[in-house]
């Protein structure tokens, strides 16, 4: 859950000495490049060796860096995420099937979709829905939703489906943009190598994977393993160099399987949708199955990067390029 990653972070960070403040607003006028510092909404300068931006889809490190702020583009898509207690699921024999196995379900529908799971006593349902390209339909982060509306626009789904929702007290809802997978073009990291942005700041995509806090938490693991390596200004700027370039093939390919992963899975009537639900129902899963959840190769490369090794590795071959190039220089 969320919270209790949260918790476990934060025990970490303030048993290794971390000072934690909260309530703090930096705005992008405030990250100053040239001299290395932010300025807080209280006028408060702070200098550090480095600034790691985690300040998510809306980074103004992000702007600082890019020197405009990036336009959010409607995706055409929005997310409804309605929490049940799972007792409340038990206490209904023909629906225990959904909590008593942890498990994905994913419940498909014309051009929208509901992915649903438990989680720690928790069942939740994320049912990602057609939404306004208009940019004046715009808003950012979460959004309070009438569930009996909602629910009005239900009628031809799975009762199970509909019956769980039911049981829905509130919900909520977020708007989708979309996802920006940057190239070489796209900084992260300043030229003195003062600041780099990580997590949502760097690459934002799209939740149909599931994908966002775990490739933060990639981005991040990838970070601290590199810095870990650096013992002067000048290799802090190489380990910033190398983390950008593996973190952006890496987030690039996991933001270009989600977008697939959401057209597939939110496919319109028609004769495409018919012969991916024939495929679902009568292929074996194996390398390029329509649903990239179940296909065992995909899922082994999503879920088998190690930080650690893919670290090492990079900073061992700029070692070893740092070695070639002396070498070059005596003969
Ligand atoms: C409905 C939904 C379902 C999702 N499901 C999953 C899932 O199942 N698995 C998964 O891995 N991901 C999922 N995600 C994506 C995931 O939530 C994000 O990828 C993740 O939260 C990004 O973490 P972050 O720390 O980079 O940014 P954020 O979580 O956005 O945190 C940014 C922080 O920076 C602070 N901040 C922002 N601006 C400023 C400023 N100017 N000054 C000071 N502080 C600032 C904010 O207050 C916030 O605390 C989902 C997202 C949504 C919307």
């Amino acid at each position: 859950m969320r919270a209790d990653l949260r918790q476990v972070l934060y025990d970490e960070a303030i048993a290794q000495g971390v000072a934690i403040r909260h309530g703090i607003k930096i705005d992008a006028s405030g990250v100053d490049m040239i001299n290395g510092t932010l300025m807080t909404d209280a006028s408060e300068t702070i200098s550090a060796d480095l600034f790691i931006g985690a300040d998510g889809g809306e980074s103004v490190v992000r702007t600082a860096l890019l020197g405009y702020k990036p336009k959010a583009i409607p995706h055409g898509k929005i997310v409804h995420r309605i929490l049940i207690q799972e007792e409340d699921i038990l206490a209904r024999p023909h629906l225990r099937y959904l909590v008593e196995e942890p498990n994905i379900i994913v419940w498909l529908g014309p051009e929208c979709e509901a992915v649903t799971y438990g989680l720690d006593g928790v069942f939740n349902i994320a049912f990602t829905w057609p939404y306004s390209t208009d940019p004046k339909d715009i808003f950012f982060g979460a959004q309070p939703v009438n569930l009996d509306e909602f629910r009005t626009n239900l009628t031809n789904w799975e009762p199970d489906l509909r019956e769980i929702i039911s049981l829905g007290k509130d919900c909520l809802r977020w708007e989708f943009f979309e996802p920006i997978a940057d190239d070489e073009r796209t900084p992260w990291v300043d030229e003195a190598g003062k600041f780099c942005i990580v997590g949502d700041a760097a690459h934002r995509g799209l939740p149909y994977l599931g994908q966002g806090a775990a490739a933060g938490i990639e981005s991040v693991a990838t970070l601290a393993q590199l810095l870990g390596k650096a013992t002067s200004q000048d290799e802090v700027r190489q380990s910033l160099g190398i983390y950008q370039t593996l973190r952006k093939e890496r987030t690039g390919h996991v933001i270009r399987a989600t977008l697939k992963t959401g057209e597939i899975w939110q496919m319109a009537d028609g004769p495409l949708k018919d012969d991916r639900d024939r495929r679902f129902l009568n292929e074996t899963p194996t390398v390029g199955y329509p649903n990239p959840l179940a296909d065992p190769f995909f899922q082994e490369w999503l879920w088998g990067f190690d930080a650690t090794r893919t670290a090492n590795e990079a900073w061992g071959r700029i070692s070893l390029k740092t070695i070639d190039n002396h070498k070059g220089s005596r003969i």
